[in-house]
């Protein structure tokens, strides 16, 4: 039985659990931790609350104590485990390496089945769509137009050009016919949101990596990462893992890149043995990179970090090669390893919490050096978080948002630097 469900709701977290050794393994999880506090620091719900049930130790303490019948299934705990954000800083901290993140999917998923959780409809409609890319792309259409004319103003909805009809996969094989890019060969995830609705960061990953001289391919069949459902605690996932695993397999490529960290976290969790997933900027930082010329200085940017690049990939950073390659003069954001508070989901489920996240983070911005000030990061949903903070007056003055890649993109009349790539 899974540790996190009362005794008589179906255990259905098959298939992320499908055997007894799997579940077994999990409740073994649960008693990893020492309970040494040294992840209290790092945890943004528990500075924000001072509770220590809204602690990495406290949600801890409370599922083993479930899984081990000393505590009854009750409300709070569920309350509890939807309270985290999920930014997996706690997992950077733990000297006994508890898998936190791996824990919690599993916890989230058993709530929701157990009817602890409720998901609301909206959400379960969109995760639905997700599962058919050609369908969710369709059904963002009008979003994109409005985008590409500057028309459509909403909180979270950062200002950009994106092709409207075109797909990465068709720009990618035409820029490949054009320029016949010679190095490293690599597969990019185009992500679902990422595709439907931001897709010139797309498009700018694909000039960026082709300009450096890497074959890019963009298999048409591939689909959504599975964070979605994985945030929400919802089923499907493994089969949103197969689909990965086989239009990436179809194809002879060294690593398939990802331009959203989070996106790249949940591709990688199915494809464990099989093509390295990479984040497009650790990898691009072991290039021979293109380096923009600016004519002016005035341009500060601040480099955020997401969460699911430092935390949950591992990563030490956006490299400073690439950075540096921006031309831009950048720095770290303050807190810049903390979570802005968009967790996926969670800065639709937990907006007041994610705003208390944001506000703590983004308080620099108003007397921040530079004109522009652009704050960039390598995850389309905390661009989305960062870009909110205006709406909600927690920045007054005005700013960018980017994505990295953008800050790299040479536009449409590039040439290709042939001696430059190199891995
Ligand atoms: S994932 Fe983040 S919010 Fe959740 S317990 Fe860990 S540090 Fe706290
Ligand atoms: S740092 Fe790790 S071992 Fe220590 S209390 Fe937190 S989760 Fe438990």
């Amino acid at each position: 039985m899974n540790p996190t469900l009362p005794p008589d709701a179906p255990d259905t977290t098959a298939p992320l659990s499908s055997t007894g050794q799997q579940q077994a393994a999990v409740r073994d999880l649960l008693t990893s931790c020492v309970h040494c506090g040294l992840c209290l620091e790092v945890c943004p719900t528990y500075q924000l609350s001072g509770d220590e049930n809204n602690s990495p130790r406290g949600r801890l303490r409370l599922w083993r104590e479930e899984a081990e019948g000393r505590l009854a299934a009750d409300a709070w705990t569920a309350q509890y485990t939807e309270e985290c954000v999920g930014c997996l800083a706690c997992e950077s901290a733990c000297p006994a390496n508890v898998p936190y993140g791996e824990i919690l999917e599993q916890t989230r998923h058993a709530h929701v089945h157990g009817h602890r959780s409720q998901v609301p409809l909206s959400l379960r409609m969109i995760a639905q769509l997700v599962r058919c890319p050609r369908l969710f792309q369709a059904a963002l259409l009008p979003a994109r137009w409005l985008r590409s004319l500057g028309w459509w103003r909403h909180r979270q909805v950062f200002p950009g050009q994106p092709a409207v009809l075109e797909s990465t996969a068709n720009y990618a094989r035409r820029l490949m016919t054009i320029h016949r890019p010679t190095g490293p060969r690599v597969a990019l995830l185009t992500g679902c949101l990422m595709e439907a609705l931001f897709r010139e960061i797309n498009f700018a990953t694909v000039r960026v990596l082709i300009e450096n001289n890497v074959q890019v391919i963009v298999p048409d069949d591939q689909g959504c990462c599975g964070a979605f459902q994985e945030h929400l605690g919802l089923d499907g996932i493994e089969a949103m893992r197969e689909r990965n695993r086989t239009a990436f397999s179809a194809n002879e490529v060294e690593a398939v890149v990802c331009n959203s960290s989070g996106c790249g976290l949940a591709l990688s969790k199915g494809m464990t043995g099989q093509i390295p997933i990479r984040d497009v900027t650790s990898f691009l930082g072991e290039l021979n990179l293109v380096t923009r010329l600016r004519s002016t200085n005035e341009t500060r940017v601040y480099v955020d970090l997401p969460c699911h690049l430092v935390h949950g990939q591992k990563q030490p950073g956006i490299p400073d090669r690439v950075l540096d390659a921006t031309g831009y003069r950048w720095e770290l954001a303050p807190m810049a390893r903390d979570c802005c508070g968009s967790g996926g989901t969670y800065h639709l489920q937990k907006p007041e919490t994610s705003r208390d996240m944001l506000a703590r983070k983004s308080a620099f911005l108003n007397t921040a050096a530079g004109d522009p000030v652009i704050l960039a990061t390598s995850n389309h949903v905390c661009l989305m978080q960062w870009h909110s903070a205006g709406h909600a007056g927690l920045v007054t003055r005005p700013y960018q948002v980017r994505h990295v890649i953008q800050l790299l993109d040479p536009g449409e009349d590039f040439t290709i630097r042939r001696s430059s790539a190199t891995v």
